[in-house]
């Protein structure tokens, strides 16, 4: 059946732990804010530690996806769902009971892929509850977006560097060569940036490589390496006390989520750098333009002439970080929030 209980959380609209032993699954649904809209986030599938480290991922997340969809000027909040589990084990009971997790919000959670879940997942999601977005019926994968704004925002942070928004010629590095990194990766190589790419699955980078005739370098070693920018499209978590001193990149500009281990701490020690930094969650927006046209019924051109904006977005934070002397981190943070009512103050 599944056990519902309220957690008080300040600050979030309502947050929720669900546990269906019949099923065998345990999760937790944050809805940050239905300011603007309805809670829009996907559901991530993972085997957390315990339920606290669960609990401060969905936090983090859905107010990241509220600062998101504001900053994209979507008329949408921030949620998010998190499963504790293992990805890879899923069954058709554990996903029927995460349905009937999603549907307790009525609406005011809408659900789609995360880390650790499938559009063919969301698809079945979807013969169970209403409140499910991004199915392939409907605007299927995000990813395509997603690549378009991380290359606005890779244009807009060149530019911001010298004044030139072009990749030819520039030496750029891509961590993780997946449905984000490998197109963001081939739009590069078509504009002539000289590529560097890295992946844990090293051969899926070797064989990128060999196609756009780039380089690859390891995990580490992209970290390290001299470039004019490094965009991470892999997982969060890149940025932090022990990498940022070794980092040798002019900028970063990526699709990853949650990159710095923490903000605005690590935004400061970039800042101090001289390391430009495109805020994360303005770069990525592209995933939730994208399920904008099954929710308000976008056509795909309207979605991408949207998605384009973001390199004026990202400008505008450079700006606001210049003009005020705070980090880009902050500018992002203030203009995500200029545009929710009761954040706004
Ligand atoms: P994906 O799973 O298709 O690709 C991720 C790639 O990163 C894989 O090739 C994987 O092997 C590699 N990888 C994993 N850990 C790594 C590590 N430690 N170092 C180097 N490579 C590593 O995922 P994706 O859809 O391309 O998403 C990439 C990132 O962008 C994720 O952080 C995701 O949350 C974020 N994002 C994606 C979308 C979207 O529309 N797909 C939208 C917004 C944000």
């Amino acid at each position: 059946m599944g056990m519902l209980d309220l957690i008080e959380v300040d600050g979030y609209e309502q947050v929720a732990h669900w546990r269906d032993d019949e099923a065998g699954i345990e999760a937790l649904c944050a809805i940050h804010s239905t300011e603007r809209g309805p809670a829009i986030g996907g559901a991530r599938w993972q085997p957390y530690d315990d339920r606290d480290a669960a609990l401060s991922d969905v936090l983090r997340l859905s107010e990241a996806m509220t600062l998101k969809s504001a900053a994209a000027q979507l008329p949408f909040g921030g949620g998010k769902a998190v499963v504790i589990g293992d990805p890879m084990a899923k069954s058709e009971a554990q996903l029927r009971s995460v349905a009937r997790f999603v549907d307790q919000f009525e609406g005011r959670y809408l659900t789609t892929t995360d880390v650790g879940t499938t559009t063919d997942e969301i698809d079945l999601l979807a013969q169970w509850t209403p409140y499910v977005v991004g199915t392939s019926a409907g605007s299927g994968d995000t990813s395509a977006l997603t690549a378009v704004t991380v290359l606005a925002g890779i244009a807009a942070t060149l530019a911001a560097l010298d004044g030139d928004p072009s990749a030819a010629g520039r030496t750029i590095v891509v961590q993780g060569v997946g449905k984000v990194g490998s197109k963001v990766a081939r739009a590069l190589a078509d504009e002539g940036a000289t590529l560097f790419l890295a992946d844990i699955r090293a051969i899926a980078a070797a064989a990128l490589a060999a196609e756009l005739g780039a380089q690859t370098v390891s995990v580490d070693e992209s970290i390290v390496a001299p470039c004019d920018l490094l965009s991470p499209n892999a997982l969060g978590g890149v940025f932090g006390e022990s990498t940022i001193p070794a980092l040798q990149a002019r900028a970063i500009c990526g699709g990853a989520n949650n990159q710095l281990v923490r903000d605005p701490d690590d935004a400061a020690l970039l800042d101090a750098a001289g390391i430009l930094y495109a805020p994360d969650y303005v770069v990525n927006a592209g995933g939730v333009i994208s399920v904008a046209q099954d929710v308000v019924g976008w056509s795909f051109d309207e979605a991408l002439a949207h998605a384009e904006c973001v390199g004026a977005t990202v400008q505008e934070i450079f700006d606001i970080s210049a003009r005020s002397g705070i980090t880009t981190a902050q500018a992002a943070r203030q203009f995500a929030r200029s545009r929710i009512p009761t954040a706004a103050s």
